[in-house]
């Protein structure tokens, strides 16, 4: 049975200091956390670089194993995973498990990376004088990397950052969001288990500023991956000189709906339910923003109420339920000010609205002003705004027309429709006949705009954290 009370206890003892970690849902404090200390971050730090100089022995294929290992422990383990989510993030049990298996596939596939970080050959002799030599690139790892992650995906947006940090052979300190930070602890003594070395994974708990500043200005620290808001991100990036940098930060995800899709609204509005409501709507790429066309809006919103409607609000816990508290108090009066500020500026509230226990309603808003926060701004909450649109050059223009830039959804059965929004919106993802709130886990995945800077998807992440060396012999 996995269990963190020794290192934290350990954690603890050095800090001094604890905060209380309080259950979204019921209010109550569930643990105490270490409010770790700066000369605490510089000794994992230290005790990072140690463990680098050991993983530099090991072999691909014994990273491997330790990724392949920790899969089948975290998967034995999955209960107790589900649970650490459910009651640190408050995130509906149904919800909890899916990241589970999610964190499982993510481990399998990083096992898969660590095999497969080949380099290539290069043509010297393409070049006038080039001849008689033979070149190729190797991949390096790059030592310490430091790691700050969100509180919505408390285990596989950590995963996402150490697995392939091992499979590239660094190691990795995570600093987690203060208020999830469970998960990724019991994360850690997933990967001991499977045998890879002390130091070489380390979670440091406390505050974001201080503690990310100490990881941003370590001198050892080769590289930051962050995951976050935009406001946070870009402030890491202005921080963090020449270091390597990976931002994953916002969206304002936006779905098209043309007038082909006449006969499947039904079934188009509860994939929309899905995309706008899971977790809450606390998810970097819930479907924020859906332009319908004239033709079929109206049988649209109203399937998509419908479907709403059915929605269950209640204790994380239960296997039934599909809403419930927001992360906390903040986000509950933001998203209220925010519906309040759509309403008077002429949006239609036609599902939802008001708060409900420690949360709010699945809010439909229809009629929005491009400049209301709810669809200019990340909404992060179960709030979406459902426009009609008189053609598809006008839903792109308004899927466009925002800071953001992560995924895009459209369901069309016209080609050229789909090819040619495909290719105009500015986004890193696409996602053609399905909801913008869509991420298999190997898929590269990136922001553009204010929603990021590199990417991540396993292998693509390997790529952003290794070093390329050319190696040419001249045999001539
Ligand atoms: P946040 O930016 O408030 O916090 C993220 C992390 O940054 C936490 O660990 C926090 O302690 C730390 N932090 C805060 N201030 C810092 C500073 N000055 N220097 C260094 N670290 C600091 O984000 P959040 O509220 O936990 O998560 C929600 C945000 O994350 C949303 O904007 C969401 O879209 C984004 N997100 C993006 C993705 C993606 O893959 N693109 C995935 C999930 C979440």
């Amino acid at each position: 049975m996995l269990n963190y009370s020794t290192y934290l206890n350990e954690l603890r003892d050095e800090a001094g200091e604890n905060y209380p970690l309080i259950n979204p849902h019921t209010r109550e404090e569930i643990e105490e956390i270490p409010e770790c200390t700066n000369e605490q971050m510089e000794t994992a730090i230290a005790k990072s670089l140690a463990a680098f100089e050991k993983l530099k022995t090991w072999s691909s294929a014994e990273r491997s194993e330790v990724l392949e290992r920790t899969a089948r422990i975290v998967e034995e383990n999955s209960e107790r995973f589900a649970k650490a989510i459910v009651n640190e993030a408050g995130k509906p049990v149904r919800f909890a498990k899916g990241e589970v298996a999610r964190t499982v596939e993510t481990l399998k596939f990083s096992a898969i990376e660590a095999r497969k970080l080949e380099g290539e050959s290069i043509r010297l002799d393409a070049a006038n004088n080039g001849g008689g030599r033979d070149a190729y690139t190797i991949y390096e790892p790059i030592g310490v990397i430091g790691a700050i992650t969100p509180f919505n995906f408390p285990l596989n947006l950590v995963i996402h950052k150490v697995g392939p940090a091992i499979a590239a052979g660094n190691t990795i300190v995570v600093k987690p969001a203060e208020k999830t930070p469970l998960s990724s602890l019991l994360l850690r003594e997933a990967f001991l288990e499977a045998g890879l070395p002390e130091g070489a994974f380390q979670v440091i708990t406390g505050e974001g500023p201080r503690l990310g500043k100490v990881l941003i200005d370590h001198e050892e620290v080769a590289k930051i991956t962050f995951t976050g808001s935009p406001e946070v991100g870009k402030l890491i990036k202005s921080q963090s000189g020449l270091k390597k940098v990976t931002l994953e930060l916002g969206n304002n995800s936006a779905l098209y709906i043309d007038e082909s899709q006449h006969e499947r609204l039904d079934d188009i509005a509860q994939k929309a339910v899905v995309g706008a409501f899971s977790y809450n709507g606390q998810v970097c790429i819930s479907t924020q923003r859906i332009y319908v066309h004239e033709a079929v809006a109206e049988e649209f919103t109203r399937h998509f109420i419908e479907a709403t409607s059915q929605l269950k609000y209640g204790d994380p816990l239960e296997e039934s339920t599909d809403l419930s508290a927001l992360i906390d108090e903040k986000s509950q009066k933001r998203l209220l000010e925010w519906i309040v500020e759509a309403s008077h500026n002429g949006a239609e509230i036609v599902h939802g609205g008001k708060a409900c226990q420690n949360g709010i309603e699945p809010t439909i808003l229809k009629s929005v002003q491009a400049s209301d926060k709810v669809s200019c701004q990340e909404v992060f909450g179960p709030v979406v705004i459902v426009n009609a649109v008189k053609s598809g050059q006008e839903a792109l223009a308004e899927m466009n027309n925002s800071n953001y830039g992560l995924n895009a959804g459209i369901f069309t059965t016209d080609l050229s429709q789909a090819l040619q929004m495909s290719h105009q919106l500015d986004v890193g993802q696409v996602l053609v006949n399905d909801i913008p709130t869509l991420r298999f886990d190997h898929m590269p995945y990136g922001g553009r705009k204010d929603s990021g800077y590199g990417y991540e998807g396993v292998k693509y992440a390997v790529r952003e954290m290794v070093k390329r060396k050319m190696i040419s012999l001249n045999y001539s």
